[in-house]
């Protein structure tokens, strides 16, 4: 039998070798660094995104750039990206909880009734300032809306949109 190499016990190039510190991290951190990149390219297209998105399209927008994740991986880094507060949840009334990043300021939403996509709108057709009373002593602190109609994709020409097959 050839190729067996005999160690001799107690052989001091074996024995006196401690485990080296910069070497030892190197096998388990493989998996601290796919969670990281996960985690960065979750926040990232949540931050790009052009309204809030449930867990679907969150898991639908990452898998080309993370083809293995699953739904389940997605909704732990959304809990994980929620607990730092680095995103917000938000229930619209159609009852399904969407994502979008944390510091986005006023804004309201607009839902299409076609794709059922929801986006992001910069104006505020409410003029009801804060602080105002309402008889009986209501005082406005905020408000949330959300219109409904057709997004611009949605309201392009069917012809139009048949034309990529
Ligand atoms: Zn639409
Ligand atoms: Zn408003």
């Amino acid at each position: 039998m050839r190729g067996g190499v005999i160690i001799p016990r107690g052989s001091a190039s074996l024995r006196s070798r401690p485990p080296s510190p910069s070497t030892r991290p190197l096998t388990q951190p493989s998996i601290g660094k796919r969670h990281t990149r996960q985690r960065t390219e979750i926040q990232r297209l949540i931050e790009a995104a052009d309204g809030p998105l449930t867990i679907e399209e969150i898991h639908d927008r990452a898998r080309p750039t993370l083809p293995r994740i699953g739904v389940a991986t997605v909704y732990r880094t959304v809990k994980l990206l929620l607990a730092s507060a680095q995103i917000q949840g938000l229930v619209l009334p159609d009852g399904v909880t969407r994502y979008e990043r944390a510091a986005i300021g006023h804004h309201h939403h607009f839902s299409c009734r076609r794709c059922e996509k929801t986006f992001d709108i910069d104006v505020c057709p409410l003029s009801i300032p804060r602080g105002t009373t309402f008889p009986g002593g209501y005082i406005v602190e905020d408000h949330e809306l959300t219109l409904y109609g057709t997004c611009p994709s949605c309201a392009k020409p069917i012809e139009l949109r048949g034309r990529a097959r």
